[in-house]
């Protein structure tokens, strides 16, 4: 079947058409400047990026702008609308309701609402998506994949804060992690591919990209990640600071004349990778720095491995071992040197890079040696397809 997986944010929205049974992309695109100018992006597999620039007041405009393109005569992927199975969403926040995926009904917009004031910039914008699509697909079933379903499974010690205990009861602040979808998807496809035994495994997953998260996974359930109640907690990242010392909010804000709002912006929007270099929050554009002799550049690198691996350490005495320690997403799957140097710490748990394997590109793929005592596995993630799969499963 077709499942149609989308992923709306405030301005924009991503979406792939996805044959479930051949689990290839039939096209995708995306919708940006969503309540500007607009404009949207389309690409049927095989053939060359559409662009055309096009009004989208609001996001229901821009659905109806996909769905043209998905059935137009020339250049769709399907004669019509009806070739639609299932619709995938991928919805931000689930708090604690939400521990899998769900069939969106109105009792279930119902609790996604409840869990709004946990991620007010997001979880609106993907009902939103909800939505318009019930409105322009009626009767097409849909589906909600939540990024902190999978973290549900950690215990109460990896979730609390050090916090009156008030806090968490009466507004469930606790640490939830996000990316679920993608730590679902790679630890996983980690078990399979390294033939590890399921009911018995250790691995840990480092999802680095413009966000990045870790996460520890005993036997398929999560046991700890590294972002909290919000995506802001954990490693260095393109432009998030990661975990700081809470008293710099007040210090930052005396010294700069900023209020918390002004606070929060500078730690979610001017730090980081970006803000550490003063060059960039692209990891591409920090090696060309570093090259070129920017000690800023280095640092901020520095700082982003050595803290993968305090965390990787970290969640090797968590699970009291590890059998697996993979990388993913944009940096995990393309920066040999962050591997590199995050696996130069690692030489205490007996693993051993294998250099070569390290440089070359691919697919999934081993980038231990034979001998190492930890697999070390570059996999890609993929979390359209998660999406999809989960569709699939629930609406079949
Ligand atoms: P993601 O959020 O997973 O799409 O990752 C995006 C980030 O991956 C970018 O901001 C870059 O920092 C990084 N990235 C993408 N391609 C490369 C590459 N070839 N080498 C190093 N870093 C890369």
């Amino acid at each position: 079947m077709n499942v149609l997986v989308i992923n709306c944010g405030s301005s924009s929205l991503k979406y792939q058409l996805i044959d479930s049974d051949s689990e290839k992309v039939l096209a995708k695109g995306l919708c940006e400047r969503i309540g500007l100018d607009g404009r949207l992006v389309y690409q049927k597999a095989g053939l060359e990026k559409e662009i055309t620039e096009a009004s989208m007041p609001t996001h229901k405009e821009a659905i109806q702008l996909v769905l043209q393109a998905l059935t137009n005569e020339k250049t769709g992927a399907i004669a019509s609308l009806e070739e639609v199975s299932a619709i995938g969403h991928r919805v931000v926040h689930g708090g604690e309701k939400f521990a899998s995926s769900a069939v969106i009904t109105d009792e279930m917009i119902a609790a996604v609402e409840d869990c709004n004031d946990l991620a007010p910039l997001h979880n609106p914008a993907n009902l939103i998506g909800i939505r318009v699509c019930a409105e322009l697909m009626p009767g097409v079933p849909q589906v909600g994949v939540f990024d902190t379903a999978f973290h549900q499974t950690m215990p109460p010690k990896a979730y609390l804060y050090g916090l009156p205990i008030e806090y968490y009861k009466n507004y469930q602040v606790r640490r939830y992690g996000f990316h679920g979808t993608s730590h679902s998807f790679v630890s996983k496809r980690a078990v399979e591919f390294l033939g590890l035994d399921r009911d018995n495994s250790k691995v840990i997953v480092c999802h680095l990209g413009n966000g990045s998260s870790i996460s520890a996974v005993v036997n398929g359930k999560c046991v700890d990640t590294t972002m909290g109640l919000t995506p802001l907690e954990g490693v260095v990242m393109g432009t998030r600071s990661g975990s700081i010392d809470p008293a710099i909010i007040e210090y930052i804000a005396k010294k700069e004349n900023l209020d918390i709002a002004g606070v929060m912006n500078v730690l979610n929007k001017k730090s980081g990778l970006q803000g550490m270099s003063g060059v960039s929050s692209d990891m591409r554009d920090l090696e060309e720095a570093i090259e070129a002799g920017n000690e800023d550049a280095k640092n901020a690198v520095d700082v982003l491995c050595y803290g993968i691996a305090k965390y990787v350490g970290g969640y090797v005495a968590a699970m009291n071992g590890v059998d697996a320690i993979i990388f993913t997403a944009g940096i995990g799957e393309n920066d040999a040197n962050v591997r590199r140097t995050v696996c130069s710490y690692l030489g205490y748990l007996g693993a051993e890079l294998d250099e070569e394997a390290n440089s070359a590109r691919g697919e999934d793929r081993v980038i231990s040696t034979p001998d190492s005592k930890v697999k070390i596995a570059v996999i890609p993630t993929n979390e359209e397809l998660a999406i999809c799969r989960d569709t699939v499963a629930l609406v079949k």
